[in-house]
């Protein structure tokens, strides 16, 4: 354990020390940022309502659009010469969002990434192959500052040239991969394509996030790599990488670093806060950040928190592995459904490959989901030629369409391609293609 007087506080403790810090922020906000001080002012609170936890109720949400409406700085509640970094999203749906930290932020992030690491079994001296792509993205420098603090050893390989990575992993004998979850099944594929055996890297232990990945997805990516997946999840709105973290002893839920980001769990349609144990989206207050803390920032995630004690001994709260992203949610002719549902069911059945994209259509103005899978190279020896194989083909595109509409009720058209039609990530995987717009 990287920090266990605090990762394994008694939660009366670790509540007490939550209540001074939420207060601090509640006030650090109200006075320096306009946003803010209006938000508080127009429900008609003001930091000193906060007599304990529960009054975090009171607070402003914070979205995504507000950090968009106030680019770049706006919600900043330091001065720019007090911020060391600024890390920004990709702004595919317009603006970027911008977020900035101090020096003691950059000490938090490093502290919170270096607990993650340990929890995740890494210790010192550990090489650590981080390819997490470096830049704007908070991936990269985030884990980078972390592995150094923890004492690793670490190898900036950031994401692409996978060949050369695999030469890396080889030569170095990292024990550590951190990785999107679907750039690590690159790595496994291109090991196979290279016909590399597996032993000649000493990989141990896989940190993965960034995207979200089913448990039917690690079992495929332990088994091809011979390691141990585990989950981290952070979002740069909050820090970035780091926020929580599965540990190896337990793997049931990622502990989240709580004296740091306080977790809540609301009703997205109604924003009432949810008990410990239910369902709901993920919503976090940041205690300590100085350059752009958050009230209740509405993370769009998926979970669950259960606050029972670990079997690692750590007694911080866990939240379930992100069922799924509000944001990602696809409606196709009325119905509700996530990539990752389509995900699991795709992953059950053997004759696929974990390589898929989902192409939404509107023809005529209904909306259409093709289901695009690549089969194993196990599945095309047995025919020679993929052309050679439409018998068994056309059953499997049938089973596969049957588990589809048994599971989630919805129509799709299925497309089996060959393995590797579908182009491997180099970060974050392209799972769906909407043309809706374009086809309208
Ligand atoms: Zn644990």
């Amino acid at each position: 354990m990287w920090n266990s007087q605090v990762e394994c506080l008694t939660r009366a403790d670790l509540e007490q020390l939550q209540l001074k810090r939420l207060i601090q922020t509640a006030q650090r906000t109200y006075e320096r940022v306009p946003f803010y001080r209006k938000a508080f002012d127009d429900a008609g609170v003001h930091p000193d309502s906060i007599k304990s936890l529960a009054d975090l109720r009171l607070l402003p949400f914070t979205r995504k659009t507000d950090l968009r409406e106030h680019y770049p700085f706006g919600l900043f509640s330091e001065p720019l010469s007090n911020v060391s970094r600024l890390h920004a999203s990709s702004g595919t749906k317009g603006k970027p969002t911008v977020v900035g930290y101090t020096r003691a932020d950059i000490d938090v992030w490093s502290e919170v990434v270096a607990r993650s690491l340990a929890c995740a079994g890494s210790k010192p001296g550990d090489i650590i192959h981080n390819s997490y792509g470096y830049g704007l993205f908070t991936g990269g420098l985030g884990l980078h500052y972390g592995a150094e603090k923890l004492g690793a050893t670490v190898v900036p390989a950031s994401g692409g040239r996978t060949q050369q990575q695999i030469l890396l992993l080889q030569d170095f004998k990292a024990r550590v991969l951190c990785s999107t979850p679907s750039y690590a099944l690159n790595i496994a594929y291109t090991l196979q394509e290279l016909g590399i055996e597996r032993d000649s890297i000493n990989l141990e232990i896989g940190i993965f996030g960034a995207e979200p990945w089913t448990e039917e997805f690690r079992t495929q990516i332990e088994a091809l790599l011979k390691i141990r997946a585990l989950d981290i999840y952070g979002l740069s709105e909050v820090m970035g990488p780091g926020v929580s973290m599965e540990c190896l002893q337990g793997r049931n839920g990622l502990h989240i670093w709580e004296d740091h980001f306080l977790p809540e769990i609301i009703d997205p349609k109604t924003s009432e806060p949810l008990p410990y144990g239910e369902e709901g989206e993920l919503v976090f207050t940041t205690l300590t950040k100085e350059a752009i803390p958050v009230l209740r920032y509405r993370t769009g995630d998926i979970s669950k928190l259960n606050v029972e004690r670990c079997t690692c001994g750590r007694t911080m709260v866990r939240m379930a592995r992100v069922r799924a992203r509000l944001d990602d949610m696809l409606i196709i002719r009325g119905v509700n459904l996530y990539p990752s549902e389509i995900e699991k069911v795709l992953m059950q059945i053997e004759e696929l490959a974990p390589h898929y994209q989902l192409v939404l259509e509107r023809k005529k103005a209904l909306d259409t989901l093709e289901v695009q899978v690549e089969i194993t190279e196990h599945l095309l020896q047995r025919f020679g030629k993929f052309e050679d194989g439409q018998v068994e083909l056309t059953s499997l595109t049938d089973k596969i369409q049957v588990l589809l509409k048994d599971g989630m009720g919805l129509t799709a058209d299925v497309t089996l391609l060959k393995p590797k039609s579908i182009a491997r990530s180099e970060g974050k995987a392209v799972r769906v293609i909407d043309r809706r717009r374009e086809t309208n």
